[in-house]
């Protein structure tokens, strides 16, 4: 096993990994930017290095000051966490080349996933179905317009590197092609210095579901169930649960089975998640596997009792998984809200100093989060700001309990998405397990209290 880790990352995700090496009686480093001196994370590793300036890319993405850093302190290995550096298959074959462990899978199958055009080309392959599209870039108006006509209107044109929802456009007739397909080249250069975009088809309000699988170096390959990602906002997500309203405990196994043959496919190691979308008739479509935990495997954690962060320490040591898929049994219900620091009406962020802080526990309650009272949200990272995750033993429980939680939850000096969230879990559809990702769509055009619209 690891004596030391190196966390390369920041905010809740670190005190995440931290929890886990703590866990595992294995020793930490944190890395942090001059804007993070004083979080918790560098306050709860064992060691602790600065890393450079509070801009991103020359710190959290600075790879030669974090491979310095490991070396300095004798780490063995580097967890990367979520977003950051943790689909950098540079990052992991560096760390392959200076003999550190990265946590995460190969970095050739995070180069395959990486590029969702290949990635289709590869699940393909291995018999996943999926939505038609080009398997491929497409450069020229003409050959998004041929392959539009193609599949049939609307399509949508996405980043080959994409990511957070990012180089995305909906494309409903032909004249909206030549624009939408230079903004989302532009928007995806931008992003992630690759401007190939490809085209597929658009589905209206489908359901966001995806499996999570975990895979060892000797061949075994679990998967832990689904999540349910459908409440989103501008392609990103904002509130999970597990399992989903609209999957039975038949289809679970079918998808969950194919799921796990397509990951033994591509060699699967290590923590990942195969998203897809699934349309009104019950159908699954591959969207793109995640090489890296994501922000809401909590929600499979409370639900199946497997800790994925230690799971994936102990296979980045080489260790087999402990468990078989007839092993992994789900229990209740869970549901995450990501509470961001954000204003809840224009979803400007809004960082600042927090004065009060309290989130309350209880039963069936857990928090992950690195905020305080007296913290300081930072305008430079992403506004997330804590995880509340829910457990009960049925859908309705785990959201009395989400509900209690965050109308108990006091935090001041900035604003939160907490009152959005409130608003989530009082509607009908939701409480009913009506999702779809166009769910949010409603409290957009609703007018606000008091607007010119609502006196008319
Ligand atoms: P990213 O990697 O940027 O998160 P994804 O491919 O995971 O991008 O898609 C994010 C979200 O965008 C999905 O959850 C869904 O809401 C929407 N989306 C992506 N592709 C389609 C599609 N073909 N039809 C409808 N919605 C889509």
């Amino acid at each position: 096993m690891f004596k030391k880790i190196l966390i390369a990352n920041r905010g809740e995700i670190a005190l995440r990994v931290i929890v886990a090496c703590r866990e595992l009686g294995i020793r930490t480093v944190a890395v942090y930017s001059e804007a993070d001196e004083h979080s918790l994370h560098v306050r709860f590793a064992d060691e602790d290095v600065c890393i450079g300036p509070a801009r991103s890319s020359d710190s959290y993405l600075n790879v030669p000051a974090i491979i310095s850093a490991a070396e300095i302190t004798g780490a063995d290995a580097i967890h990367p966490g979520y977003g950051f550096l943790s689909e950098s298959s540079y990052l992991a074959e560096v760390c392959e080349a200076c003999h550190i462990r990265f946590i995460g899978p190969d970095p050739n199958v995070i180069k395959l996933m990486g590029d969702k055009a290949r990635a289709r080309r590869a699940m393909k392959k291995a018999g996943v179905p999926m939505l038609p599209g080009s398997d491929g870039p497409v450069e020229s108006d003409e050959k998004a317009l041929k392959w539009a006509r193609d599949i049939g209107y609307p399509v949508i044109i996405k980043a080959v590197a994409g990511g957070g929802g990012r180089g995305m456009r909906v494309v409903r007739t032909p004249a909206e092609m030549a624009n939408a397909l230079r903004t989302a080249q532009r928007e995806a250069e931008a992003a992630f210095g690759v401007g190939d975009v490809y085209v597929e088809k658009y589905l209206e309000n489908p359901r966001h579901i995806e499996f999570q699988v975990l895979g060892d170096h000797h061949g075994n390959l679990v998967h832990l169930g689904e999540r349910e990602c459908s409440i989103q906002r501008r392609h990103q997500k904002i509130l999970e649960e597990s399992p989903s309203t609209a999957l039975s405990d038949k289809v679970r196994r079918k998808m969950g089975s194919l799921v796990a043959d397509a990951a033994k496919a591509v060699q699967y190691t290590n923590a990942g998640t195969f998203e897809f979308l699934m349309d009104h008739e019950g159908k699954f479509y591959f969207m793109e596997v995640n090489t890296r935990l994501q922000v809401e495997h909590p929600v499979t954690e409370m639900v199946t009792g497997i800790d994925i962060v230690k799971e994936q320490i102990r296979i980045a040591a080489g260790e087999r998984l402990s468990f078989k898929q007839s092993e992994v049994t789900f229990t209740g219900h869970a549901i995450e809200c990501r509470v961001n620091a954000e204003d809840p009406e224009t979803f400007s962020p809004s960082p600042g100093v927090i004065h009060g802080f309290s989130i309350p526990g209880g039963p069936g309650t857990r928090v992950d989060t690195f905020a305080h009272a007296e913290c300081t949200v930072s305008p430079y990272y992403d506004s997330l700001l804590a995880k509340v995750i829910t457990h009960g033993r049925d859908r309705q429980e785990a959201i009395a309990r989400m509900r209690r939680t965050l109308e108990m939850t006091v935090i001041e000096g900035i604003k939160t998405t907490v009152p959005m969230h409130l608003r989530i879990l009082a509607e009908a559809d939701f409480v009913a397990g009506r999702l779809g990702t166009a769910f949010m769509d409603r409290f957009a055009a609703k007018p606000k209290p008091g607007s010119l619209a609502e006196a008319v």
